[in-house]
């Protein structure tokens, strides 16, 4: 059994449905319809990651996570949003939250962050955390990478974009995300991010010009696409 999953969610038909795919991938999952009750089971059971709706009666989802990290408690967190203002609030606190789906989602999008969140909350000296795409192999804890068993000399910048990207395949991420979660800069010159990702095609991309792992989504900003 992958373990348990506390899930806050007040939308009773959006609620049954993540438990039933959750349960379906092998989850136990408590189900709760406040932030404050949710807060206390995730305190109380300890589950492998907690699923918070932001809009909830009472506390918010961005509050019980504010709380339990204000405790010391590193729950991996999967945010469920229904606002563009609600992603805004969730990058620029920086609480540790690993991951969001924004509402309305698919339950198997759902269950695969919740499968990710997972995995980048894999402590950093077990094996889970390095991160392997086909010949790509980026090691976080050792801040190696290499491409088809050659080395790859990175910067500092440009292995962790390289590390964010490849622990985060098929997600799209805008210059000012990435600006945030990779530099931690709240405002900056979005080209900074331009010029390494073109540093970095010309690095991992056997033709920079066209390039297969890091895409360009138009108007919005890079994914990673994983190639195996
Ligand atoms: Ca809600």
């Amino acid at each position: 059994v992958p373990g348990l999953v506390v899930l806050a969610e007040d939308d009773p038909a959006v609620s049954a449905l993540v438990r039933l795919y959750l349960t379906r991938d092998g989850f136990g999952v408590e189900a709760y319809t406040h932030g404050d009750a949710a807060l206390q089971a995730i305190l109380g059971r300890r589950p492998v990651a907690a699923v918070l709706d932001i809009g909830l009666p009472g506390m918010d989802g961005i509050e019980v996570c504010r709380r339990l990290r204000e405790r010391g408690d590193r729950t991996p967190v999967l945010f469920v949003t229904a606002r563009d203002d609600e992603v805004d609030r969730i990058l620029g606190l920086e609480l540790g939250a690993d991951d969001y789906v924004t509402k309305p989602f698919s339950p198997r999008e759902l269950v695969l962050r919740v499968g990710l969140v997972l995995r980048h909350a894999a402590p950093a000296d077990t094996a889970a955390s390095l991160l392997v795409d086909g010949g790509l192999r980026v090691d976080p804890a050792a801040r190696t990478a290499e491409l088809d068993g050659a080395p790859l000399a990175l910067t500092t910048r440009e292995f962790d974009l390289l590390a964010f990207l490849v622990a985060h395949p098929g997600r799209a991420f805008t210059r000012e995300e990435l600006l945030k979660l990779v530099w931690g800069w709240d405002f900056g010159d979005q080209s900074t991010v331009t010029v390494h990702v073109r540093r970095l095609r010309e690095k991992i991309e056997k033709d920079p010009t066209s390039p297969l792992r890091i895409a360009t989504i138009w108007g919005t900003g890079y994914r990673y696409d994983l190639s195996s």
